[in-house]
């Protein structure tokens, strides 16, 4: 994905605010490119998984999707690398086709962020995060 520097500084922030538990939330994506983040809640409060509220997370895809954009799934890894998990594997069997942000906080000062597919039958692909200005 293109994301816009303060865009992804936000989803940073979010990481930062929830650490050292995973934090989550949905990239609301046009033709590629970030154009809005949703912050959601990670009902787990785990710094292993997250979990979201499916009550909440209905109606912004659908809100999405009716804008004619795609929603990528952001969370953090704040004590590991930022690259799909077993968890975040078998969760993806749930969100065909979505992409999977995923921020690292351990090289502190420093946070990573890595994009990925992760198909249906767990095979990793990862795309370009580029930050824009
Ligand atoms: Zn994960």
């Amino acid at each position: 994905m293109i994301i816009a520097a303060e865009l992804l500084e936000q989803v940073v922030a979010h990481a930062r605010l929830e650490a050292p538990n995973e934090c989550c939330g949905l990239v609301a994506l046009e033709a590629g490119r970030a154009i809005s983040v949703y912050e959601l809640e990670n009902l787990a409060a785990s710094p292993l998984r997250f979990e979201v509220d499916g009550a909440k997370l209905a109606p912004l895809l659908f809100e999405i999707e009716e804008a004619g954009q795609q929603a990528a799934i952001y969370h953090s890894h704040t004590h590991s690398e930022p690259y799909p998990s077993q968890t975040d594997v078998n969760f993806a069997r749930w969100w065909p086709g979505c992409e999977w942000l995923i921020i690292g906080l351990e090289n502190d000062g420093q946070p990573l962020a890595r994009s990925f597919m992760i198909s249906a039958d767990g095979v990793i692909e990862e795309l370009a995060v580029e930050i824009d200005g």
